[in-house]
């Protein structure tokens, strides 16, 4: 697997001050790869993430993105996450605008669509979302579910080359987790490449291609979700398995 790798950390260490949060971390993530990364909490898996689309710098390593080492700063960072956005598990969505409005905001500044465009562009994503005929209500007109699909519109609009979800259905009540979850599934077999710190172990188990397992901020298992779901090989995840399910 991984023959076409689009996201190459090696060697990543990062620390908190005194804290290592991330230790001495390789992984690939080949194009159209789904890699579900799970681990107790403060194990460092927002971090991971956070690395990936240098929303946290690092202390040692080499990062990279579709062969391009990851920018430092400036117009390349803007361009950096509009290639790989990020999902994350409050939305964010602007509150005083339109879901519509919400979608295509980003892909006026960053991608510098016209209006109308970028507005096509938006209701075909809340379509591939649900959410067609939402377009022009307000977020808190929305259940959270609903807000969460927004979100992963508005980060689909910049035609990422990858996506990074860090708990995205952690806020939500438990009967709209699903609506999320089918969405990510749809994206994963529509061939996009996804990085997913998720606790559901029936999406990991269907969508993933690896599950990655951290413990103290280091990847600790990186294998197929069958063989960790049936056979992990560390204490710490057989540890961590007896707990969630
Ligand atoms: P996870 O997402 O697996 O729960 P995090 O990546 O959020 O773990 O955190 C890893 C460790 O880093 C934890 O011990 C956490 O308290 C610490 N940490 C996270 N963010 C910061 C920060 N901005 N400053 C200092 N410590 C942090
Ligand atoms: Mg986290």
């Amino acid at each position: 697997m991984a023959v076409d790798p689009l996201i190459e950390l090696r060697d990543v260490n990062k620390y908190y001050g005194q804290l290592h949060v991330l230790r001495d971390i390789n992984l690939t993530v080949g194009r159209g790869e789904v890699v579900v990364v799970i681990g107790p909490s403060g194990s460092g898996k927002s971090t991971l993430c956070r690395t990936i689309n240098r929303l946290e710098t690092i202390e040692s390593g080499r990062i990279a993105i579709d062969g391009r080492p990851l920018p430092e700063e400036g117009k390349g960072l803007a361009q950096l996450r509009a290639e790989v956005g990020m999902v994350f598990q409050s939305f964010n969505l602007f509150a005083h605008r339109t879901v519509l409005a919400n979608v295509s905001l980003a892909q006026l500044k960053v991608r510098k669509r016209k209006k109308d465009e970028a507005d096509r562009r938006s209701r075909e994503l809340l379509e591939r979302v649900g959410l067609a005929s939402h377009a022009d209500k307000f977020p808190a007109q929305l259940s959270g579910g609903q807000q969460q699909r927004v979100a992963i519109a508005r980060a689909l609009a910049m035609d990422p080359k990858a996506l990074l979800f860090d708990e995205p259905t952690s806020a939500l009540d438990p009967e709209m987790i699903n609506e999320v979850l089918e969405v990510m599934q749809q994206l994963a077999r529509d061939g996009m490449t996804m990085v997913v710190v998720t606790h559901e172990m029936g999406f990991a188990r269907s969508a993933a291609n690896r599950v990655v397992f951290m413990a103290d901020g280091r990847i600790v298992e990186d294998r197929t979700p069958e063989a960790f779901f049936t056979a992990p090989e560390s204490d710490r995840a057989k540890d961590f398995l007896s707990k969630i399910l």
